[in-house]
């Protein structure tokens, strides 16, 4: 019993020496606690910029406080972070959060999604920090409204081009019901969840965004209105 806890103390002991040596840099900031290797030192300033230039708009929006002690590591390639990644099913995405931490590819390296401009890299840090703040809002949101925030407030840009290049070229139409049901089967969901954010924006004003996503219980009510509004994207291309 001893020499089997010893083996795993030492394994535990040999990743986390590892591991430390590949992110041997580390500031504390007011957006969270980073921690990288040499290659990042300026992304690392880039991503402190970007995190001062949209999470206080985005906090007063959401009425959420972003944790300062939020532990950032970033990654300098792929590998290094799917070695690391607190949820091994998600090995190959670019970032990830959960826990008090976020992890993310360095933005300089190169990641499975091509044409990500590096302000666009950069953003999926206030992409994943949105994630960390949901349980402030409402800890029952759904997983599209949930992921649909972090696309519409950290990925805006990214999201819309998709949505201007792809959309006239998509039928389906997920109803409400589907995005709160099927989440995990609908091709293309998180381009669906940014739409709706859009969606309640567009038609129900930035000020009610909130209390929709506080009280979301007549939320498949909207669905007509869902529909149309998918239907006038096309259209008016
Ligand atoms: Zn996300």
């Amino acid at each position: 019993m001893i020499n089997r806890l010893l083996k795993i103390l030492l394994i535990l002991t040999i990743s986390y020496s590892c591991h430390a040596q590949v992110l041997n840099k580390s500031r504390i900031t007011s957006y969270g606690v980073f921690k990288f290797s040499d290659q990042d030192k300026e992304s690392v300033d880039d991503l402190i910029l970007c995190c001062r230039n949209n999470l206080p708009k985005i906090a007063d929006i959401l009425q959420v406080n972003f944790d300062p002690k939020t532990l950032i590591e970033v990654f300098p390639n792929q590998t290094e972070y799917d070695q690391n990644i607190i949820n091994k099913d998600l090995k190959g995405s670019p970032a990830i959060s959960g826990y008090g931490k976020i992890q993310m590819v360095s933005p300089i390296a190169s990641i499975k999604i091509a044409n990500i401009s590096y302000p666009d890299r950069l953003l999926f840090l206030v992409h994943e920090y949105v994630h960390t703040s949901i349980d402030q809002i409402n800890p029952l949101m759904p997983t599209f409204l949930n992921e649909g925030l972090a696309c519409y407030f950290g990925s805006r840009n990214f999201y819309q081009a998709v949505v201007d290049k792809y959309l006239d070229h998509v039928n389906n139409k997920p109803t409400v019901d589907q995005l709160i049901n099927n989440y995990d089967k609908i091709p293309g969901v998180d381009v669906y969840s940014f739409i709706f954010i859009d969606f309640l924006v567009k038609t129900d004003g930035e000020k009610n965004l909130l209390k929709t996503l506080k009280d979301h219980s007549d939320i498949k009510s909207k669905n007509n209105n869902w529909i149309k509004y998918l239907d006038s994207l096309k259209h008016y291309k």
